[in-house]
């Protein structure tokens, strides 16, 4: 079977999928049931049932689980470091960190046409 790519990139090179603090974990399993792409499982331990993670799965920028979790135990890696990555090993010149630097200059010249006006 042949790997997912992300911008030409395999999936499996790219750093991104959550992080579960465990000491910080309620085992409510909210995070299992909102992921839609099986990137949690289950496993009991100690008599508690904790989330497992399964990397590959995880949609790339995608950190709506972090949210959800009413403990703060979720965590992603950061957007523009990742994007950082992709851009290096991405074949294709159109990249994410490249969207997102041009929309920071974006944002920074409308901030500064702002002051001009004021
Ligand atoms: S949502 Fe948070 S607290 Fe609940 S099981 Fe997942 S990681 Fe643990
Ligand atoms: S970030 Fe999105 S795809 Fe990844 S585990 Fe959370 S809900 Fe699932």
């Amino acid at each position: 079977m042949h790997e997912s790519l992300f911008h030409g990139v395999p999936r499996s090179k790219i750093p991104w999928y959550p992080t579960i603090n465990y000491e910080k974990c309620l085992s409510c399993g909210k995070c299992v049931n909102y992921c839609k792409h099986d990137v949690y499982g289950v496993e009991e331990k100690q008599g508690k049932r904790m989330p497992l993670r399964n990397a590959d799965t995880c949609i790339v920028y995608c950190d709506g689980c972090d949210d959800i979790c009413p403990s703060g135990a979720i965590s992603h890696p950061s957007k523009l470091e990742t994007g950082k990555i992709i851009s290096k090993l991405s074949p294709q010149k159109s990249s994410y960190f490249d969207y997102y630097i041009s929309r920071s200059h974006l944002f920074s010249l409308l901030f500064l046409s702002l002051q001009f006006f004021q």
